[in-house]
């Protein structure tokens, strides 16, 4: 703590001088991220209306009727040749109750109070999400003859009447098709924006910064020319993505450093991220104790990587982010102090095992208590300025043994991650060698494509 209250002040002369620095950084020369979509043979798009229930007439009959619904963002009513009755599609939105739902659609509240105590399943019609759909069949005296709940495009729930006033429940659950992707890029300004230029979803993006998230500190020490490839799953549907599965391998080039990962089920059933020589990717400790997701979506071309690094006799590292930007437990551990100082303004200290402490200072909120455990990554607090700090910011320090220690070059001093078990190699390297070394084919033809093309100038450090 006194070591604290003199230190601090140093801080605000390290908040000014670096920024000169990362800002040079990020006037770049250009460079390049390349997408390769691999296996996927462009399906066809197929209508919208595929994503109706089968149980809607024939296509031609409703399709102007689908047309004008969609673009008045209203139900759809239609009556079916065959079966004589309305067929009617509401699609819930904000702050709908399913009376709201019935009463749009024109069927009695009677009706539903009938369909709601036809049993235990049906109570999940209380709970309605915006976007999903409901399709209700009605009879000419009114009466519902059949509900569907379309939570997703791969689940369809159906409620429908037997001769008597009972319902019957059906839940109807389609298979996506999975295909695997293949996508590499080169940092040029932030792993969010490049990653996304390379064709990756926000949620494989954070997926990676995840699997990696206890080798790179993706806040401070990405730079220009850093790459990744990546194999993941593509889901499909009829022939139309309909999202991403999991990462099944992935490479990522850190300041010349290469790390691997391979996604495993084990003989338990638990499936986690391994270097292909079989240690846990997941550690004590997480690098980047805050949301640098956070960081990235307040990015600013002229002032690239809002966050720097601090010169000695600094005791600790600074993350630069918005007021309000969450702030991570770096590893399991009970809260050992959580106040307020002059220095440190809101403060967290977390003790993990006997020999590390971290500490979280100049929060604008905390969120944990003395005394409470937490888990790694659990939000302990928010990004702020209070305290010795001239904007907001994080201050982070490392303790192992009370000794003042930089996270990024102890990595050996740390607790070793788990591995796999001698027993369970041969099954681990057989499930998981075709994956790293489909990995390692792929990376290498874009690499003579890129050299071939003379557009690698820039990347070969
Ligand atoms: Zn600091």
């Amino acid at each position: 703590m006194k070591n604290q209250r003199k230190k601090n002040p140093r801080l605000l002369g390290a908040l000014g001088k670096n920024f000169p620095r990362t800002h040079a950084l990020a006037a770049g020369a250009a460079s390049f991220a390349l997408a390769l979509t691999l296996f996927v043979s462009t399906p066809e798009v197929e209508a919208k209306r595929t994503a109706l229930p089968v149980s809607l007439a024939p296509a031609e009959a409703v399709s102007p009727a689908v047309a004008a619904a969609e673009e008045a963002d209203a139900g759809i009513a239609v009556e079916d040749a065959r079966s004589g009755l309305r067929v009617i599609e509401e699609k819930v939105r904000n702050g709908d109750t399913l009376s709201d739902l019935f009463q749009r659609a024109g069927v009695s509240s009677a009706e539903m109070y009938q369909l709601l105590a036809s049993g235990q399943e049906a109570k999940q019609l209380a709970k309605l999400a915006p976007g999903e759909e409901l399709t209700f069949q009605v009879d000419g005296d009114g009466n519902l003859q059949s509900l569907e709940l379309h939570r997703d495009r791969l689940s369809r729930v159906e409620f429908s009447r037997d001769s008597g006033d009972e319902y019957n429940y059906a839940l109807h659950q389609r298979e996506a098709d999975r295909h695997s992707a293949y996508r590499q890029g080169e940092i040029k300004s932030s792993l969010f924006v490049d990653g996304g230029e390379a064709g990756l979803s926000n949620n494989t993006i954070m997926e990676l910064a995840n699997i990696f998230g206890s080798d790179i500190d993706f806040a401070l020490d990405i730079r220009k020319g850093d790459t990744f490839s990546v194999i993941f799953e593509e889901e499909f549907l009829d022939g139309e993505k309909i999202g991403d599965g999991p990462i099944k391998a992935v490479t990522f080039t850190n300041q010349g450093k290469t790390f691997n990962a391979v996604r495993y089920t084990d003989s338990n059933g638990d499936t986690s991220y391994y270097t292909p020589d079989g240690k846990s990717m997941r550690k004590a400790f997480i690098r980047t104790p805050v949301d640098f997701a956070r960081i990235s979506s307040h990015f600013n071309p002229r002032r690239l990587h809002p966050v720097f690094k601090t010169r000695r006799p600094h005791n600790g590292t600074d993350y630069a982010a918005p007021t309000g930007t969450p702030v991570y437990a770096a590893g399991d551990g009970k809260v050992v102090r959580a106040g307020y100082s002059k220095p440190n303004g809101n403060y967290v200290f977390i003790q993990h095992g006997d020999r590390y402490m971290t500490r979280y200072l100049h929060l604008s909120k905390r969120l944990v208590k003395r005394g409470q455990r937490v888990k790694q990554r659990q939000v302990i607090g928010k990004v702020g300025s209070t305290g010795y700090a001239t904007g907001p910011h994080l201050h982070y320090e490392f303790l192992v043994n009370g000794r003042h220690r930089n996270p990024a070059t102890i990595v050996r001093q740390l607790p070793k991650a788990k591995s796999i078990p001698s027993s369970e190699m041969a099954r681990f390297q057989a499930q998981t060698q075709p994956l790293l070394a489909q990995l390692e084919r792929f990376n290498q033809p874009a690499l003579a494509q890129q050299s071939e093309h003379g557009e690698s100038s820039g990347s070969t450090n």
